[in-house]
């Protein structure tokens, strides 16, 4: 196929024209400082509200609980950080778990040098955190449970309500990293008892590096950024105008057409599951089977290197991953992997597809073929799978 076919929506996804089209007066004729007190200036500030109401509406939140950060990782940081300062007289124990994305783990890592605990929660085979587990975690020195809303690398979703109801039942503060769930799945924080949230415009079809954390009205979380009076004097630094501007219309596009949208990716990915398990022997699918990402499947092949296939995939212009974008070009196998209980040389042989809406069935049948053919060439190149055979 002359034309690429991205299928890795989960490391980052095309911002969409109208979006750009948004975005582009504030970068030319409409260049006002928010903060500034002309009226020139005014509309700028206009536009910042109103793309903060829009993501506030999208997460049942008020405009005043919306912080811009630059981007998901920055959110993360500032919950986990900011909490753990602010709430240290009440104890110095987090709980999380063993699959969250590095920007939560890196973070807890970073506290626990700084004399922090932290207990990471075990998941299940589908990757589904153990809430008896978390349950007998709780001690009263714990300040906060920090659970991502779905894993970037196998999709599946975690009991969010339930771990919500979990941390007010124990006057626990409950973040959830939301960066992949955000745009895909309809989240309500006072529904689900989720007092932080993060998310990133660009995995939404918006710019990158821009983000949000929502902090429940009340949580005396601290100032990340020190300087201006920006974002309530939480976050310091001129606001990004324009990016927020594409963050606003990206939301709002991405609520409008969630239903269909996620049906749709939905019907691919099971197209997309059903050929793949049903043709290639010796493949499983990572993940629960059905409490995933409308557009996430991800797969294990017995006996294969997952990069050797990605490169080949590449060749024939197929945009995918072996596992999150920060692990690939590094040969150690996916934690996440790891922590469904895979051994080592299965959760090397991964490969994640996450769709959009814009690819085709076409796409995904020449990709299923690219697949089977690569994956069939590299096994008989592989003195395992010889040996495998040769014993059967
Ligand atoms: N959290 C999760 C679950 C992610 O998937 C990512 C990005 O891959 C991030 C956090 C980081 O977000 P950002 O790229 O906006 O910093």
């Amino acid at each position: 196929m002359e034309k690429k076919i991205y299928l890795d929506n989960a490391a980052t996804t095309k911002t969409k024209s109208e979006v750009v089209e948004v975005m582009l007066p504030y970068f030319s004729e409409l260049y006002g400082n928010p903060s500034s007190v002309y009226e020139f200036a005014a509309q700028n500030k206009k536009a910042l509200d109103e793309a903060r109401l829009t993501i506030a509406n999208a997460i049942g939140a008020e405009s005043a609980e919306v912080y811009f950060t630059g981007g998901g990782t920055e959110a993360d940081n500032w919950a986990l950080i900011a909490t753990a300062e602010a709430y240290q007289q009440k104890g110095k124990h987090i709980i999380t778990s063993n699959i969250e994305h590095h920007a939560v783990l890196h973070t807890c890592e970073y506290l626990q040098k700084r004399g922090y605990e932290v207990t990471y929660i075990d998941v299940d085979e589908n990757g589904v955190v153990k809430l008896d587990q978390l349950e007998k975690a709780i001690r009263p020195t714990t300040i906060l449970i920090s659970i991502m809303f779905a894993n970037n690398e196998i999709g599946t979703i975690q009991p969010i309500k339930e771990i919500g109801e979990l941390a007010r039942k124990n006057k626990i503060l409950f973040h959830t990293d939301a960066v992949q769930a955000f745009g895909q799945l309809d989240i309500k924080v006072d529904e689900l008892g989720v007092d932080m949230l993060s998310a990133s415009a660009h995995k939404l079809n918006g710019p990158k590096g821009i983000g949000f954390l929502y902090i429940r009205k009340g949580i005396k979380i601290r100032s990340f950024i020190h300087g201006g009076a920006q974002e309530r004097g939480r976050r310091a630094g001129t606001e990004n105008v324009p990016f927020a501007v594409g963050f606003g219309k990206a939301v709002e596009l991405a609520i409008s057409t969630m239903k269909e949208r996620t049906k749709k990716e939905t019907e691919l990915r099971e197209y997309l599951i059903k050929r793949v398990l049903s043709e290639i022997p010796y493949t499983r699918l990572n993940g629960h089977r059905t409490k995933r990402l409308p557009n996430n499947a991800n797969f294990s092949f017995q006996f294969i290197e997952g990069e050797s296939l990605l490169i080949m995939l590449d060749m024939n212009n197929i945009c995918a991953s072996s596992g999150s974008a920060c692990t690939s070009g590094s040969l150690d196998p996916s934690h996440v992997l790891l922590s469904i209980g895979l051994p080592h040389e299965i959760a090397h042989g991964s490969l994640r597809l996450t769709l959009s809406e814009e690819n085709t069935i076409e796409e995904i049948d020449y990709t299923v073929d690219k697949i089977k053919e690569t994956v069939e060439k590299l096994r008989n190149m592989s003195p395992l799978y010889e040996d495998f055979v040769r014993r059967r």
